[in-house]
Parts: structure tokens; sequence; C-alpha cells
């Protein structure tokens, strides 16, 4: 028999016998570290209960107080006391509660005006656009 016919007849009996010896080894075990899974992430804080809002100076439906310092009621020298005003335009017992504009009721501490849309002033308060309520 040649060589080369030889080796071809023998080829199919050598993978057989490299089969038969990677067939009796042992699986290869795990990495045990690797194969432990991620701890789960920790689960947010509960949040509080939101807690009610108080503002400082509750708006009332006809709307908040005008602030004095407010370019609006600078512009007019709004005060919420008359009787702290400067301005010279201001006679004595001129008052929002007397004015002509003021839409809050007799005897309200407070109510709208419409050169402050959406606010209200105070009834003891004053500013240069004062009209005497006829
Ligand atoms: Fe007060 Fe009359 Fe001036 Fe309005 S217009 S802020 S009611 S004084």
């Amino acid at each position: 028999m040649s060589t080369r016919r030889r080796f071809v007849t023998l080829l199919p009996l050598a993978g057989l016998g490299a089969l038969a010896a990677c067939g009796d080894k042992p699986a290869p075990a795990a990495p045990a570290a690797a194969a432990a899974p991620p701890a789960p992430a920790a689960e947010p804080p509960a949040q509080a209960p939101a807690a009610t809002p108080t503002p400082a100076a509750a708006p009332t439906a006809a709307g908040p107080m005008v602030d004095p310092a407010d370019p609006a009621a600078t512009g007019l020298g709004y005060v919420t006391d008359a009787s702290t005003t400067k301005d010279a335009k201001h006679v004595a017992g001129a008052a929002c509660a007397n004015c002509a504009l003021f839409a809050g009721k007799a005897g309200d501490a407070s109510g709208p005006c419409p050169l402050f849309a959406g606010k209200q002033v105070a009834a003891a308060g004053w500013c240069t656009a004062y009209a005497k309520k006829a």
C-alpha cells in the first residue's frame, strides 16, 4: 500500500481518536466570582407626603395684595398707609377706601383697583391717581 493511500485510510481513525480523547474530560467549572449576579439596585427612599402649601400672604378671590415695591406701584407712588406718603398731591383724608376707583365694599380692608389688575390695594392706601369718590 502506498503511503498516500495508507494516510487517507488512517485519517478518519485519527479523528475518532482525537474525539474520544476530548470526550473524557470533565466540563470546565464556571468561575464562581464571574457567575454571581450583580446586586440589585437599592430602592429609592420613599418620598414624604407633600406638605400642604401655606403661602405667606394667602391670595383671595380678588387676588394678592399689591406690593408697594412693585414698579407699577412705585410709579404711582402707591403706599399701603396713606398717612405715610410724602407726595405733595395727597390731601388729608384721601385713601383708597374713598377713591372712585376702589372696587372694594365699604368697610373692606382691601379691594381691587383697576390700576393693579388682578391684585388688591389696601383700603387705607393711596396713590397719585386718587380721585375722590362722588
Ligand atoms: Fe387707591 Fe385710588 Fe390709587 Fe387705586 S387709584 S390705588 S384705589 S388711590
